[in-house]
């Protein structure tokens, strides 16, 4: 991969906006050099464009180098970001899988980057070489998502794999759901692949949905391309705040993640017993997909109820089929309950 080819010419040539705080960021005794208000500490003061305090934190935890890490407002900022530094509106292409997280599509759509979608198989596993012959050579970024959203599912890594190895552009690997299927995370292949980039998230395991805080791993290059077009200051004091602090109490995280499995398992084996559930498909991830007799009448029936699931009946493959997030216990079986008066 050829990283400057890849580029598109105007980023690449462009002069990236120089904040006060990139200019000068070490120890002052008076800062009187960004327009700032003297008051309010600490609010006053713009954060570290660059989040390094919470960047070398996060490094050792995912045992990657801090600047192999881009932290932006939510994992839909890198999304957007990678479409507009490498593809040429109304020329380039993304080729993604289907189904998938429908963010790709959409942040694609706004920058006029025409999306190519390469079917799942009926099981949702990901056929590389089907997937390299749509690529052509106007694809720029190839878009995978493992766990997938909304089928649950980890794609096979020897697939994921296959595509990295063969594609000449950038490959991103959406791993939103990772905390919830220990061990099959592709960042500690970080090194081995210079076009491999992966987004992890702290709105789900971390259970920070709130705070918008996402994460790509990637060669350092590709990280300096990400921080010479994102805004200034795109993390906030807050949201580092917040990350920086849970990060030190993060066996908290562990629990809430060994609860949701369990919880997640309990919902399949009961959920089964019901006569209108067609399918329970696996999951790595605080999700499940159910195919069902009459999708579309029982999500009407729980919104009834108060119970709001995501219906994915429209979607490519997932016909007849609903999205369950797994709740807290009580949660769930409020779901199950509601469900029970269907019988
Ligand atoms: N990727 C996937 C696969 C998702 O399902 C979601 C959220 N639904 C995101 C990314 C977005 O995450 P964030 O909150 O970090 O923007």
């Amino acid at each position: 991969m050829n990283l400057d080819k890849l580029l598109r010419k105007n980023i690449k040539n462009l002069q990236p906006y120089s904040s006060a705080r990139d200019e000068f960021s070490g120890e002052a005794m008076v800062f009187l050099d960004a327009n700032e208000n003297p008051f309010n500490e600490p609010y006053n003061r713009y954060p570290d464009p660059l989040q390094r305090k919470l960047k070398k934190k996060i490094a050792l935890l995912k045992d990657v180098m801090s600047e192999q890490i881009f932290l932006g407002n939510g994992s839909d900022e890198p999304i957007d970001l990678l479409i507009r530094a490498f593809c040429e509106p109304g020329v380039d292409n993304v080729v993604s899988i289907d189904p998938t997280y429908g963010m790709y599509q959409v942040a694609a759509g706004i920058n006029n980057v025409e999306v190519k979608k390469v079917s799942l198989t009926e099981e949702f596993k990901l056929d590389a070489q089907k997937l390299l012959n749509v690529v052509d050579e106007k694809t720029k970024l190839v878009f995978l998502c493992s766990p997938n959203n909304p089928t649950g599912n980890c794609l096979n890594k020897e697939a994921v794999l296959e595509v990295v190895k063969n594609f000449q552009g950038i490959v991103v690997l959406d791993e939103a759901y990772i905390d919830f299927a220990p061990g099959k995370s592709l960042l500690p292949l970080l090194n081995d692949f210079p076009n491999l980039v992966t987004l992890q998230t702290f709105s789900k395991a971390w259970g920070m949905a709130g705070i918008r805080l996402g994460m790509a791993f990637a060669a350092t290059k590709i990280v300096s391309v990400l921080n010479k077009i994102k805004y200034p200051y795109n993390l906030n004091i807050l949201t580092q705040q917040k990350a920086l602090e849970l990060i030190e109490n993060r066996d908290k995280v562990e629990k809430w993640v060994k609860l949701l499995i369990a919880e997640r398992e309990k919902m399949k084996k009961l959920l089964s017993d019901f006569p209108f559930i067609v399918k329970i498909f696996p999951s790595d991830a605080n999700f499940i997909l159910v195919k069902m007799h009459d999708a579309r009448g029982i999500y009407e029936f729980l919104k009834e109820k108060g119970v709001i699931v995501r219906d994915r009946s429209k979607v490519h493959l997932c016909e007849d089929s609903l999205r369950i997030t797994i709740g807290s216990s009580d949660e769930n079986e409020q779901f199950l309950n509601a469900l029970k008066e269907l019988i």
